[in-house]
């Protein structure tokens, strides 16, 4: 049987102020979705997961917008939805504690969207094809008829973006992340699997992507706001990460390249708007092992990744000594000490949570020296020989 190709609409946007173009914008992604979506989406009940990361002042773009959140209940419940409910789980805050700091609560209440943080959690029932089949995912998800994933383009010091598919690690539970984080965030590629397997299992139907201002630099959580003016959605994450990516200067995402190699990449084709490619300022990448395609005793890499691996780096004049990096750290390789935390590189596992978590973005990934000589020679040769 031959499928045809997932529909990856876009549209423009230029700011979130006028909300009846905001409004056209995300009808115009999702109604080719719906367009797909088997009966529609009347009588149909919508779980809407935003990226809901941290919401520290005003035009904090470390979250979907909050007027792109009530935009997209909004678009479910005109096109018929019978209810449209947000779930989440932030690490720090509560769902509703950050809806309510974003200034949305009321109206979506007014709208009888109700706001949840996760709570029942349970070993997934995954699909044959996924790699790990242990993962514990919030199972709120399977009392809707679908699922809308609602991601923020950023920057990532792990995965270089967050889009779609990785927005999805937000299904698991808060505690487990951190142990993901210490089984299998020492392998990006690992990683970048699981990452895959949750969005086997989850199979969101809806994927909205708001990158009308995305986050450069040091992303998710401290980078720059950047504007780029548009919308993308498809009814396939991996088609839409797919395709993004490239416009935002990303042609090899390590996420995708797993993707492909396992199969799992559909193809697509571009509708809408297209935008031109505009490339972000990415983060200091990993490093070049940190694919570990490279055959080597894992006792090799373990010792490898302390050199070939960027670090995170403290900028002690930003630092508030809140402690929130040390709470968040998974193999506990940082304390806090006079005040400021203190890392213990032999045991970091270079996962950046640290910097993801870090309210003064006082943390950042740094090129080690070994690894910008490997990088130099890695670019001779990849100038000399190709990919
Ligand atoms: S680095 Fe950031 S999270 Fe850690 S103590 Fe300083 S301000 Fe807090
Ligand atoms: S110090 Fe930061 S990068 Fe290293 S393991 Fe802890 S949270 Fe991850």
């Amino acid at each position: 049987m031959t499928h045809s190709p997932v529909r990856v609409a876009y549209s423009r946007c230029a700011s979130y102020s006028d909300r009846n173009l905001l409004r056209d914008a995300i009808r115009q992604v999702l109604a080719v979705q719906i367009e797909d979506f088997p009966g529609g989406v009347s009588g149909k009940k919508i779980m809407l997961k935003p990226n809901l990361l941290a919401w520290r002042h005003e035009e904090d773009v470390a979250c979907v917008h909050p007027a792109f959140l009530v935009e997209s209940a909004r678009a479910f419940l005109d096109a018929g939805a019978s209810g449209v409910a947000v779930l989440e789980n932030p690490a720090v805050q509560s769902a509703p504690s950050i809806i309510r700091s974003m200034g949305i609560a009321s109206e979506l209440a007014s709208m009888n969207v109700a706001v949840a943080n996760f709570e029942r959690y349970e070993k997934a029932a995954p699909p044959e094809n996924v790699r790990f089949r242990n993962l514990e995912i919030a199972r709120e998800y399977q009392d809707f008829d679908a699922v809308c994933d609602i991601a923020k383009a950023k920057t990532h010091g792990m995965m270089t973006l967050t889009l779609c598919v990785k927005n999805l690690f937000g299904l698991v539970k808060g505690s487990e992340r951190m142990g993901w984080h210490l089984a299998v965030g020492r392998d990006f590629s690992m990683f970048a699997d699981m990452l895959l397997d949750i969005c086997l299992t989850v199979r969101p139907r809806f994927n909205l992507l708001d990158a009308v201002v995305c986050m450069e630099g040091n992303g998710p959580g401290s980078g720059t706001p950047v504007k780029r003016g548009f919308i993308a959605g498809a009814s396939d994450a991996l088609a839409l990460d797919a395709s993004v990516a490239p416009l935002l200067g990303v042609e090899d995402l390590l996420l995708l390249r797993n993707a492909e190699k396992r199969g799992l990449l559909p193809p697509f084709v571009n509708t809408g708007d297209v935008p031109e490619r505009n490339p972000l300022l990415l983060p200091d990448p990993p490093g070049m092992l940190t694919e570990w395609g490279v055959p080597l005793p894992p006792f090799l890499k373990g010792w490898l990744r302390n050199y070939v691996i960027s670090r995170p780096l403290l900028d002690p004049s930003k630092c508030v000594g809140c402690g929130l990096c040390v709470k968040m750290c998974p193999p506990q390789s940082l304390r806090l000490k006079e005040g400021k935390p203190v890392f213990d590189l032999p045991n970091c596992i270079r996962c950046y949570c640290c910097q993801e978590h870090c309210p003064k973005g006082a943390i950042r990934p740094k090129k080690t020296v070994p690894m910008r000589c490997m990088e130099g020679i890695e670019n001779g040769i990849r100038s000399l020989f190709g990919k």
